[in-house]
């Protein structure tokens, strides 16, 4: 089971921010930016962005949806949608998931350095 199914049934906490019957939202515990949450698809079928786009692309559509909505109640609205894909982009947790990074990120591009 991945560490994001264990945070899904409470087995280990963690500042969840929103829940609907498919998707679950919590604060990312080392962020990357003032804000930084990652929504989280509660079926851990999909190990990455590829595998939900093909096999099930309205829940992915949902994601993207309910990231929108999270930046506009936990910032101005603006925000940054990653999704690292694979061990070489630095995915560390194979359960699909996208990092929405929001507040004072304007200055950089890519990464915000
Ligand atoms: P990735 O590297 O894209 O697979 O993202 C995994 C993310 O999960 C990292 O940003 C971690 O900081 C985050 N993370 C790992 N364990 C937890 C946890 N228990 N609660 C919240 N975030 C976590």
């Amino acid at each position: 089971m991945s560490i994001f199914s264990r945070i899904i049934d409470r087995e280990i906490p963690a500042d969840i921010v929103f829940e609907s019957e498919r998707l679950i939202a919590f604060r990312d515990i080392a962020p990357q930016a003032p804000v930084h949450l990652l929504v989280v698809p509660k079926t851990e079928e999909y190990a990455n962005v590829t595998e939900l786009a093909a096999g099930d692309p309205a829940l992915l559509a949902e994601l993207v949806a309910t990231a929108r909505d999270l930046a506009a109640e936990h910032s101005d609205g603006d925000f940054r949608l990653v999704f690292n894909t694979g061990e070489n982009a630095g995915q560390t947790v194979f359960h699909v998931h996208a990092h929405v990074l929001a507040g004072g990120l304007a200055e950089g591009s890519l990464g915000g350095e």
